[in-house]
């Protein structure tokens, strides 16, 4: 059976581009076809300024969504990054086999770092070795598969690299593992910039649409997204991105095609009327089941110590052969 193995990060809220992009299809294919881990990646968290009630407390909100929007520990592995050694120990190996070079060229290592830098702060070294750490969250596991948005894809060709690389200096080990892509919103972008990836960031931001907002905060959103002064809805991410991101969404939201799409609507006004409602139709059950959840903590609890239970299982002797192949 295919292994597939993916994340989000708890440094923010999660988005509806990170369940567009990746949430959805892990709960709608992935979890029902494959062998499938999910996990929160908290150790990710620790890569720029972080507040560590913070961390704690949106690790178990986005372990919380996650099973909200559907997954079933009964048909894959929930689980926390930090609570399996396995991450960890690995990903000090495959630092061995990574060069500085490699990492400096990672275009959100880029990003990032001058973000941080703007701001006057310092860039942890983490930031430039994350590639890594996620390599060995995915090579621990014998991952086939990682479905990701596009932003990820750079980081799993990475993985690819490192995989390969390690397998011909020291003997076939890790399984080489493949990135898979959502038909339509593999890259939602900003309401409010949209050439520029809908990402967690400050919570207040006019341009994300949080899983866990309220309709009328999701409708203002959508309403007052930004797109440009031409008269007709026509689909091109490249010359007209606000409205493609809208049509892309609304696509999403109801299995249909963008350019098919952008032949109904004659009005931005009425694009955007219905584009809020789609995703506040597709938010309503999971913000339902997440309402449900959030009052039994401890099922989420269990839920998370078995898939970390799990999760150590599957991890441990393929970290022992990475080991015993280097030299250790
Ligand atoms: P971020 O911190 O940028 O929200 P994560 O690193 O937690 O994202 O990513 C979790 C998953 O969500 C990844 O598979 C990533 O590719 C996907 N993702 C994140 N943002 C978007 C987006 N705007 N559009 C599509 N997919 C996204």
């Amino acid at each position: 059976m295919t292994r597939v193995f993916s994340g989000v990060k708890p440094t923010g809220h999660l988005t509806l581009g990170n369940y567009l992009g990746a949430i959805r299809r892990w709960v709608d294919v992935d979890q029902r076809q494959s062998d499938a881990l999910f996990c929160v990646v908290d150790l990710h968290a620790l890569t720029v300024d972080h507040d560590p009630a913070r961390v704690r407390r949106l690790s178990r909100q986005a372990a919380t969504l996650l099973l909200a929007a559907g997954l079933d520990p009964e048909l894959c592995t929930v689980f926390v990054q930090s609570h399996v050694d396995e991450h960890a120990r690995l990903s000090y190996v495959m630092e061995c086999v990574a060069t500085d070079g490699e990492m400096r060229r990672m275009v959100q290592y880029k990003e990032k770092a001058a973000r941080e830098r703007e701001r006057g702060g310092s860039v942890r070294l983490s930031l430039l070795t994350y590639p890594v750490l996620m390599a060995a969250d995915i090579l621990a596991y014998g991952t086939d598969e990682v479905p990701v948005g596009d932003d990820q894809t750079q980081h799993v060709e990475l993985t690819r690299d490192l995989a390969v690389r390690f397998n011909q200096r020291y003997g076939h080990t890790f399984v080489v593992p493949r990135a898979t892509r959502p038909a339509v919103a593999a890259r939602v972008m900003n309401l409010q910039e949209p050439t520029s990836k809908m990402g967690k960031s400050d919570d207040a931001a006019p341009g994300i649409v949080y899983l866990l907002d309220e309709p009328e905060v999701v409708r203002k959103k959508v309403m007052r997204a930004v797109t440009d002064s031409a008269a007709e809805v026509v689909y091109d991410r490249e010359a007209r991105p606000g409205v493609a991101n809208l049509l892309e969404i609304l696509a999403a939201c109801g299995g249909g095609n963008p350019e098919d799409l952008s032949g109904v609507y004659e009005s931005y006004g009425t694009l955007k009327k219905d584009t809020a409602e789609a995703v506040v139709e597709l938010l309503r059950p999971v913000q339902e089941r997440h309402k449900e959840l959030c009052a039994d903590p401890a099922y989420v609890e269990g839920v998370l110590r078995d898939g970390a239970e799990k999760a150590r299982e599957m991890a441990k002797p393929m970290v022992d052969s990475a080991y015993r192949a280097i030299g250790l």
